[in-house]
């Protein structure tokens, strides 16, 4: 788990760590104290044979090269979230399903990842132990193994708690061609679920939003949701996950990726009460807030109903609703079709409307 080449499997038992305890400059010093927070925290957790080989870089295995696949996917991502736990998850749960799903966003099948952790001295371990535990269980729910990763210690001030970066590998089965340059004329596109809620979860959890609200953050592994609708809409061109910039800015990439226009249709966009309302109080539009665990599907007319209906068969994807359709003008641009019957511009986000959100 470090630079150093510390085994995580050496003869000599690691200091027993109390949940009291917090860490110290010399937990990132590479010697006797990292190794012992490697194996109280990290390894106890992660353990997997790739993890365990205690070299500079794991060997992995490629299962899918056999099946034919000739490419594979990379994604990395850090996450400097504020609060390190929110509602309906924590900056852990974060790391892991942040770049499972980016990785799935090609159709890929995510398999591998690797951490490097930031530690702020004075940091808890027992939230490092939460935190930890917490990525396990979204990796396990996910099927990947976390197979290298790293840590660091940086004096008090000089970081806020903790940071954590993923990077993960996946596997692009062969004939997939799924990416933001893909949509076409006459595709419909479709979101898998509510909108905004893991924005608001965090400014919730912050006290930012000044009233009591039951609004869970979304944050969620998608590659087994994406695994069934590829199988019921083999021909899928983009998917893509709305979360920093929110659904209307991932579609204006999309749409200009593409050079198509996008026609959205408002009385379709799924948001919940309390998102809406919330979101009324604070002057944002939903349609710019982040989410974590939903994906937008831009898919052949003839494929949309049983892609609908397959997304609409995983938990996670139970209120997923076709919201719109692509069009060959006005290209680069996404226009929405308000309640009241008229059309609108809906533009990118500009400057920073949440700091801190993932
Ligand atoms: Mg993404």
């Amino acid at each position: 788990m470090s630079d150093e080449k510390i085994s995580l499997q050496s003869a000599i038992c690691p200091m027993p760590l109390s949940h009291t305890d917090q860490i110290v400059i010399g937990h990132g010093s590479g010697g006797r104290m990292t190794h012992d927070l490697i194996q109280s925290v990290f390894a106890k957790q992660f353990s997997n044979p790739a993890l365990d080989q205690n070299n500079d870089a794991a060997s992995l295995n490629i299962p899918s090269l056999s099946q034919s696949c000739q490419r594979i996917a990379v994604s990395t991502d850090c996450h400097i979230v504020s609060p390190l736990f929110f509602p309906g998850g924590d900056i852990g749960r974060l790391a892991v399903c942040g770049t499972v799903n980016d990785v799935s966003m090609l159709g890929a099948k995510p398999h591998y990842l690797t951490a490097g952790f930031i530690l702020e001295e004075g940091f808890a371990i027992s939230d490092l132990i939460k935190i930890v535990a917490s990525m396990k269980q979204a990796a396990d729910e996910a099927v990947v193994q976390i197979v290298a990763g790293d840590t660091k210690v940086v004096e008090k001030g000089k970081a806020d708690g903790l940071f954590i970066t993923t990077t993960g590998v996946g596997f692009i089965p062969d004939g997939r061609e799924i990416g933001g340059e893909y949509a076409q004329d006459g595709d419909q596109i479709m979101v898998s679920g509510t909108l905004g809620d893991h924005g608001i979860a965090v400014l919730a959890a912050r006290g930012d939003l000044g009233f009591e609200t039951t609004i869970q953050s979304d944050v969620a592994p998608l590659n087994h949701l994406i695994d069934l609708l590829l199988s019921a809409a083999p021909h899928t061109h983009v998917l893509r996950d709305p979360t920093r910039g929110g659904l209307a800015t991932t579609l204006n990439e999309i749409a200009v990726q593409s050079q198509v226009g996008i026609l959205l249709q408002e009385q379709e966009l799924p948001v919940r009460d309390e998102v809406r309302a919330a979101c009324n109080i604070l002057g944002f539009d939903p349609l710019y807030v982040a989410n974590e665990g939903k994906v937008i599907a831009i898919v052949p007319a003839a494929e949309a109903e049983e892609a609908l209906s397959a997304m609409r068969s995983h938990p996670y994807g139970k209120d997923a609703r076709i919201i719109g359709k692509v069009n060959s003008t006005p290209a680069g641009r996404v226009l929405l079709k308000t309640t009241i019957g008229a059309t609108r511009v809906l533009d990118m986000l500009s400057g920073s409307m949440l700091p801190r959100i993932c």
